[in-house]
């Protein structure tokens, strides 16, 4: 489930593989993938140019043809890139192809098709279109806008931490770990959130972050000590051995620790 830190991952590969190189052409193999534009749209826009930079906001990843036209790739639910000699087939699940001029292709995989490929104008232009909120991972996400942000907001606190628009980047299980690193219960009230759980949720939400990214979200080589490797109903929790539970909040399935992150009224 790409969350920041997987997209994050993707980016880090496109910009090592898929950069300054001419594009030859572009196959869109599930069309319904597409938002906003059309195949041949996408074909026009992208041929004879090559991607000079990326940029992540949240779980979009954009690649730039030009300052102001910027491929748009959500990976949804089981989104990823492969980048290939051309010769060999592409892999399964391949929805989009981006044929180089050097041989070499780029494939956006999507398993279950949910996610998408549009344009953009620019980072700034899709935040707005979307109505995102700031990155989780931006630096002026500070301690005192994060209090500001969250003293405002209504609700349960994995909602708010998982709501796009609030904060752009964070899903249902990154959510869950930082909730459980900073010992607050999932459905506990955001305005019910002293200075002190702020000050927690705050820095386990930069720790995850920058641990993931650094591990390349890669879940087996994420800390023992963290609630993801035992995210299941029945696991022992790693820092006080209870069992691991699992509950709805904000309409998915979050993992707790019942002892470590006591529900309040
Ligand atoms: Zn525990």
């Amino acid at each position: 489930v790409p969350e920041l830190p997987d997209v994050e991952t993707l980016k880090r590969y496109f910009d090592f593989t898929a950069l300054h190189q001419t594009i030859d052409g572009v196959d869109v193999h599930a069309p319904r993938m597409l938002h906003e534009v059309s195949a041949p749209t996408l074909r026009d826009r992208m041929t004879g140019r090559a991607f000079e930079r990326t940029e992540r906001h949240g779980k979009f990843l954009l690649a730039a043809l030009d300052d102001a036209c910027w491929l748009v790739l959500h990976f949804g639910m089981t989104g990823g890139l492969e980048y290939f000699e051309g010769e060999r087939n592409p892999p399964e699940y391949t929805c989009l192809l981006v044929r180089f001029a050097n041989g070499c292709r780029l494939a956006g995989m999507w398993r279950r098709r949910l996610g998408r490929i549009s344009l953009a104008g620019g980072p700034a232009e899709l935040v707005e279109h979307e109505g995102l909120g700031p990155d989780a991972n931006d630096p002026d996400l500070d301690l005192g806008s994060f209090k500001r942000m969250m003293r405002r907001r209504r609700g349960a606190v994995k909602a708010a931490l998982m709501d796009q628009g609030f904060i752009a980047g964070i899903g249902n299980v990154y959510s869950d770990e930082m909730l459980f690193q900073a010992r607050i219960h999932p459905q506990t009230l955001t305005r019910t959130l002293s200075e002190r759980d702020l000050g927690s949720l705050h820095r386990a939400l930069r720790h995850v972050l920058r641990i993931a990214i650094e591990r390349q979200a890669d879940p087996a080589r994420l800390p023992s000590t963290w609630l993801l490797p035992h995210r299941e109903q029945g696991a022992r929790c790693p820092r006080c051995g209870g069992k691991i539970e699992k509950t709805r909040s904000a309409g998915r399935s979050a993992y707790l620790c019942p002892r470590c992150q006591q529900k309040r009224s």
